[in-house]
C-alpha cells in the first residue's frame, strides 16, 4: 500500500475542507447579522444561518476524521482497522481515505447506527 499517496490525498482534503468550513461559518454569521438587521426578521436569517452551519458542521466532522487519519499516517497505523487491527481494503481507502474501519466493521457500525434511528 502506498501510504504517501493517501497522505497526499488527505492533505489536499484537509486544505479544501478547512477553507470551506471557515468560509461557511463566516457566511453563516454574515447572513444572520445582515438579514436580521435589514429585514427585521431574525427567524429567516436564523434559518439561513443554521443551514449553513449544518453544512459546515458536516465538513468539520469529516475534517476531524481527515486530521485523525493524518495522525495515523505519522503513527504508522494508517490503513489498519481500529476494531481488529486488520488491513483496510485499498478499494475502501480509495473511496474514503480517512476511514478507520475495514468494510466488515464499517458495515457493523452502520447497522448499529441505523437500528438506533427510528424509522418513520
Ligand atoms: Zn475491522
Amino acid at each position: 500500500m502506498n501510504v504517501q499517496h493517501y497522505k497526499q490525498r488527505l492533505l489536499d482534503l484537509e486544505r479544501t475542507l478547512s477553507a470551506r468550513t471557515d468560509r461557511a461559518v463566516d457566511e453563516g454569521r454574515g447572513a444572520f447579522i445582515d438579514d436580521a438587521h435589514d429585514a427585521g426578521d431574525a427567524s429567516v436569517a436564523d434559518e439561513v444561518a443554521s443551514e449553513q452551519f449544518t453544512e459546515a458542521e458536516q465538513d468539520a466532522a469529516i475534517l476531524q476524521q481527515v486530521r485523525d487519519a493524518l495522525t495515523r499516517v505519522d503513527a504508522g497505523t494508517f490503513g489498519t482497522c481500529i476494531v481488529d487491527g486488520g488491513p483496510i481494503e485499498e478499494q475502501r481507502l480509495d473511496a474514503v481515505p480517512w476511514t478507520s474501519y475495514c468494510v466488515k466493521h464499517a458495515q457493523a457500525r452502520d447497522a448499529a447506527t441505523q437500528s438506533r434511528t427510528p424509522t418513520l
